[in-house]
């Protein structure tokens, strides 16, 4: 039986302001679109904490058994400076101050951003379509809106009508702000904008001459608006309707809130199940941000040349300092806060090391039942990291008793037992145990290929308890054993 039948999982839904029990449209399948980073620069480890609180959610529904399909786009163009609908496209100006082809501005900060990801144990989305590769599909859109008489061409470019929208519809339900206090608070228009209202908001643009991203389009030579790309390229792959949204807190309005007025007005049917926006990092208590340069880069945190850091933490201390705050409260970072983090996350490698070498022994004195069921609890009140750390730090009390010989258990529960302190610290949280990454690979080889003779001692001694506990002590630590004609393989 898959797990997630077993467990009833809460999500906070941003659109109704509660936790809801999550049902997805499909049963068994997720359907998840997160807004992907705008590749003109370095990401910094603020937009990394986003990323990886969805991360955490991706693996935790892949853990439940669901089958999931994870799109985070890549925005690489259309995302104008000040996200606003006039003046230059971050992607542009970068290119226009570096004197490069935009396109090689795209292709240096996603290499970037890959690379962090990977160093930093992401799992790779399903799909991660960009802007640029979805202008037919966005300018279909356009077509749809214009049709239903919700958008309007002006000079050129093509703007939603939010006025209009808002008379059968409801703009502003998602980050409750009221449209008439949009009005009564916006300036007037200065003249030189092509708008009939200020909130209004680009679908189309047309390109100035001098702006090198452009394509053809009914109306200009010109390029897609930001909102539009992230409703092309989630509707694309996952539907008119599918499960969940999310983004960063900053991007609900009025990122968010355009994109559900750009999905009603094209089909009639608000588009998401579930929003979910993940809160910020701060650093000295501001907002990290790329624009002011209050913002510490993930490769320094991993080298330590930075002036708030007094040295280098690894990729897993940084991951476990953010899943130790849940994801919709605001976390500050700071040195004191990350030396912290690492003694917690080193206490935790530890019981894990200890943990495969602990013998079997017949009383249980931990109910591992209840311990479960705060585990699973914890995650299923809407991906509740911190909580469950606890838990899992009451594991380790556990481990350091039975290293002791003060506690036991039974044969059974103990492989449950390291079964799940696996699961949750590996697999869902995505920590990774250093000491075996960072350690001489070639010692850790020879000592595995040591293991791999002795168990296969065993078997021609016919010991099969010793080479069978071999095998399983090796996949307890994430080391997997293939058998085939050549002899045996390890896998790390
Ligand atoms: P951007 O590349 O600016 O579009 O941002 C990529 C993602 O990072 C978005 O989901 C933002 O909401 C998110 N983000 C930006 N700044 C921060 C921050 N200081 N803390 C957490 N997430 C952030
Ligand atoms: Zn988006």
């Amino acid at each position: 039986m898959p797990l997630y039948k077993q467990h009833s999982l809460k999500i906070y839904n941003s659109l109704s302001g509660e936790k809801e029990v999550f049902t997805p449209i499909h049963e068994g399948n997720v359907g998840m679109y997160v807004c992907g980073p705008t590749v003109y620069s370095n990401v910094h480890l603020g937009n990394v904490r986003t990323f990886m609180s969805f991360d955490m959610i991706f693996r935790y529904f892949k853990h439940l058994d669901y089958k999931v399909r994870y799109v985070r786009n890549i925005t690489d163009v259309g995302h104008m400076v000040d996200d606003i609908d006039e003046g230059e496209d971050k992607i542009a100006k970068k290119a226009r101050l570096e004197q490069l082809e935009p396109m090689e501005i795209v292709q240096r900060y996603t290499v970037d951003f890959h690379d962090i990801l990977d160093k930093f144990n992401f799992l790779p989305p399903s799909i991660e379509p960009t802007a640029t590769g979805h202008i037919i599909e966005q300018i279909e859109i356009v077509k749809v809106i214009l049709e239903k008489g919700l958008a309007y061409e002006s000079n050129g470019s093509v703007y939603f009508d939010v006025v209009k929208f808002n008379e059968n519809n409801h703009y502003g339900k998602l980050s409750g702000r009221n449209i008439e206090d949009m009005m009564a608070n916006s300036r007037d228009l200065d003249g030189q904008s092509d708008k009939k209202n200020p909130q209004d908001f680009a679908l189309w643009k047309k390109a100035e001459p001098e702006h090198i991203m452009r394509w053809p389009s009914p109306w200009s030579d010109g390029f897609p608006g930001w909102h539009l790309e992230c409703t092309a390229m989630s509707t694309k792959y996952l539907g008119n309707h599918f499960d969940i949204h999310g983004g960063g807190m900053d991007l609900k309005f009025p990122h968010h809130e355009c994109e559900i007025a750009q999905n009603e007005a094209a089909t009639g049917n608000t588009p998401v199940n579930y929003w979910m926006h993940a809160n910020m990092l701060t650093l000295n208590g501001k907002k990290m941000a790329k624009s002011t340069g209050n913002n510490i880069l993930p490769g320094e945190i991993l080298n330590g040349d930075n002036e708030f850091l007094s040295k280098a933490f690894s990729a897993s201390v940084a991951r476990f300092f953010m899943m130790q705050a849940h994801y919709r409260s605001i976390l500050d970072f700071s040195d004191d806060a990350i030396i912290a983090a690492e003694k917690g996350f080193n206490r935790l490698m530890e019981a894990m090391d200890n943990l495969v070498t602990i013998d079997f022994a017949a009383a249980s004195s931990l109910d591992i039942r209840a311990w479960e069921d705060s585990c699973y609890e914890a995650m299923n009140d809407d991906f509740n990291t911190p909580i469950l750390i606890a838990n899992l730090f009451e594991g380790v009390r556990f481990i350091n008793l039975m290293k002791d010989g003060s506690a036991t258990l039974s044969e059974t529960d103990l492989k449950h037992f390291s079964k799940l302190m696996h699961a949750f610290v590996f697999e869902v949280l995505g920590l990774e145990n250093e000491k075996l990454l960072n350690g001489n690979n070639d010692k850790l080889e020879g000592v595995i290929n040591m293991l791999i003779d002795m168990r296969n001692q065993a078997r021609v001694n016919k010991d099969f308890t010793l080479s069978d506990q071999i095998r399983d002590r090796l996949i307890a630590l994430g080391i997997q054993l293939k058998d085939g004609k050549e002899g045996t393989s390890f896998s790390l």
